[in-house]
């Protein structure tokens, strides 16, 4: 498929004005009885959804007329009552005549909406004709647990759907690829009716997260992790507070982190704050990326995705989508912060090493009482890398950059010398490191994961040697104090922690996102709430 350029003004008149009130929040109660409904119904409005699901199929007895007066009358939401059947992934076995009673009586008694399976449709929508209360519609659904079809495939479901009379539009497909979204947000933003559009499954997270922006009718939020609906549904709670889907317009900026796995990271939940707490007209999903290529080529709108960050596997590979590199982010070879340009154009930077190396230098300026404006505290420094991976990379190329002598060393003395050659260095293995001391006074980085959780009792380098150093700097953040920055200062060395370096490119990679200064104090609570 083509790319997904849709850019605002194709939204707004695409839809020819229609999208006039916001995506409404619906949370299904997945409860056995009665009264779990009941109970789950209040949590559901506590935490800010717009309707419930009854989803009658969950309930392991079932009396219509009793039950559906007391949860469609007690609640203190707007009611979607569904009934899903065996043969659409629901649980319901039983006959098909009561089931579809079940849901003319829910209409009779005041439910809001009702959802029947497209292959019910026109039956079901002929059994009511002319009795429709005002105020209900019906949400003709159909669900595909395999894949998404191709766009012209979606355009034909979409017609019959819309043909057998559905006041609401509803289409679930199977991600198999994040960009399969794609298809799912055309056909949202060019429908004539009232549409939901959901792609399951991990890979499918934004066609959940993004509702608002592509003008859908409604999405579905848990109300707990046991209790999803359908494969990759996120629950309401981070919809509203993590992702500030109120805020999800169709011009708001895409930013995400781009990864494999990506459902750990916690930036997220410090951009979207962050974006939150300037007003900006932005939000920052999780997109779980296979193909970066493909990627970039189809989310290649200028709001869409407006910028990333980038993380494992991807911070090699991504180097080869974009328009231009930073110079010292080429020299080390890998990228982590992209961002698009007004002209559609991709600008990728490694802001790894530029919060680890501002991190050191802040650390030697509180040492000497150095002035900045003098230059680098770094420049004619011993500078010694332990560890030659992505970390070591920055951090040899972001210190010899400030003028430091980098010494690299690290446990496979080839990849120590490749980088060392790079950054016009000395390279060593690790036991040699741990007899050189050619001077006082030097620097040393931890980039090896020797100390690293859960093996928190190694450390890289012997306590004896670190009083040769006037500064450690550990790149591990897990844990925050690691055994190698407690024995440097009990040997009287300034420490940085690896969780500085961490934060300081968050604020760059902020600046580079938005031009503005990061909201560091926000950032800086958020990470030691959340650590
Ligand atoms: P990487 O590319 O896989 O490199 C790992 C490095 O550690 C290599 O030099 C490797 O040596 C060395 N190493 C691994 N196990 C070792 C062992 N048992 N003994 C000696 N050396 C060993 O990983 P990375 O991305 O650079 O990450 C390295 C560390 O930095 C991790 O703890 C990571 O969490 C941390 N980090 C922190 C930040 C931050 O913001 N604070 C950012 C990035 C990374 P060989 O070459 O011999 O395999």
């Amino acid at each position: 498929m083509g790319s997904l350029s849709l850019a605002v003004s194709d939204i707004q008149t695409s839809t020819g004005g229609m999208r006039s009130s916001p995506t409404l929040l619906c949370t299904p109660l997945m409860g056995t009885t009665v009264d779990q409904m009941l109970i789950e119904m209040g949590k559901a409005k506590e935490v800010g959804a717009d309707v419930v699901e009854i989803r009658l199929d969950c309930l392991r007895k079932f009396s219509p007329q009793q039950d559906l007066e007391i949860l469609i009358k007690r609640s203190p939401l707007p009611t979607l009552v569904t009934c899903r059947p065996f043969w659409e992934g629901g649980q319901y076995d039983g006959d098909e005549s009561k089931r579809q009673d079940a849901l003319r009586l829910a209409m009779h008694l005041g439910a809001s909406y009702v959802d029947i399976e497209l292959e019910v449709a026109y039956e079901f929508i002929n059994s009511i004709h002319g009795k429709k209360p005002e105020n209900f519609r019906v949400i003709v659904s159909s669900h595909n647990f395999h894949n998404t079809p191709s766009s012209e495939a979606i355009g034909n479901l979409v017609a019959r759907i819309q043909a057998s009379g559905a006041d609401i539009v509803k289409i679930a497909t199977t991600a198999l690829d994040i960009t399969d979204c794609a298809r799912i947000f055309q056909i949202m933003v060019h429908s004539q009716v009232p549409t939901i559009g959901i792609v399951m499954g991990e890979r499918g997270l934004i066609s959940r997260l993004l509702s608002p922006k592509f003008g859908a009718y409604l999405t579905y939020g848990a109300l707990e992790a046991g209790a999803i609906s359908a494969p990759g549904q996120p629950l309401a709670k981070d919809l509203l507070d993590l992702y500030n889907f109120r805020l999800i317009r169709p011009d708001t900026k895409v930013y995400g982190i781009i990864g494999k796995p990506v459902g750990h990271s916690k930036s997220p939940l410090l951009f979207n704050a962050a974006f939150k707490s300037v007003g900006l007209n932005a939000v920052y999903v999780h997109l779980l990326v296979d193909d970066v290529e493909k990627f970039f080529k189809t989310y290649s709108a200028v709001d869409f995705v407006a910028g990333c960050s980038c993380t494992i596997p991807h911070k090699e590979v991504a180097l080869h989508c974009m328009d231009k590199i930073d110079p010292i982010a080429k020299k080390i070879g890998a990228i982590n912060n992209i961002v698009r340009r007004p002209d559609g154009t991709l600008t990728a930077f490694n802001t790894d090493y530029i919060g680890a190396i501002s991190a050191i230098e802040d650390g030697l300026g509180v040492l000497n009482g150095a002035n900045p404006a003098v230059g680098s505290p770094l420049a004619g420094k011993l500078f010694v890398v332990l560890g030659a991976g992505g970390a070591g990379k920055s951090l040899a190329y972001g210190a010899a950059q400030k003028g430091a002598r980098v010494v690299v060393a690290n446990r496979t003395l080839e990849r120590a010398k490749e980088l060392a050659d790079k950054v016009g260095g000395q390279a060593l293995t690790l036991e040699e490191v741990a007899d050189f001391h050619p001077e006082d006074g030097m620097v040393l980085a931890n980039t090896t994961s020797v100390g690293m959780k859960p093996k928190i009792d190694l450390t890289p380098l012997p306590k004896q040697v670190l009083k040769h150093y006037c500064m450690v700097f550990d790149a591990i953040y897990t844990p925050k104090d690691t055994r190698l920055l407690r024995e440097a200062r009990e040997s009287n060395a300034i420490i940085v922690y690896g969780t500085e370096m961490l934060i300081r490119q968050g604020f760059e990679q902020y600046k580079n996102f938005t031009g503005l200064k990061a909201p560091e104090e926000l950032f800086r609570t958020l990470m030691e709430k959340h650590a």
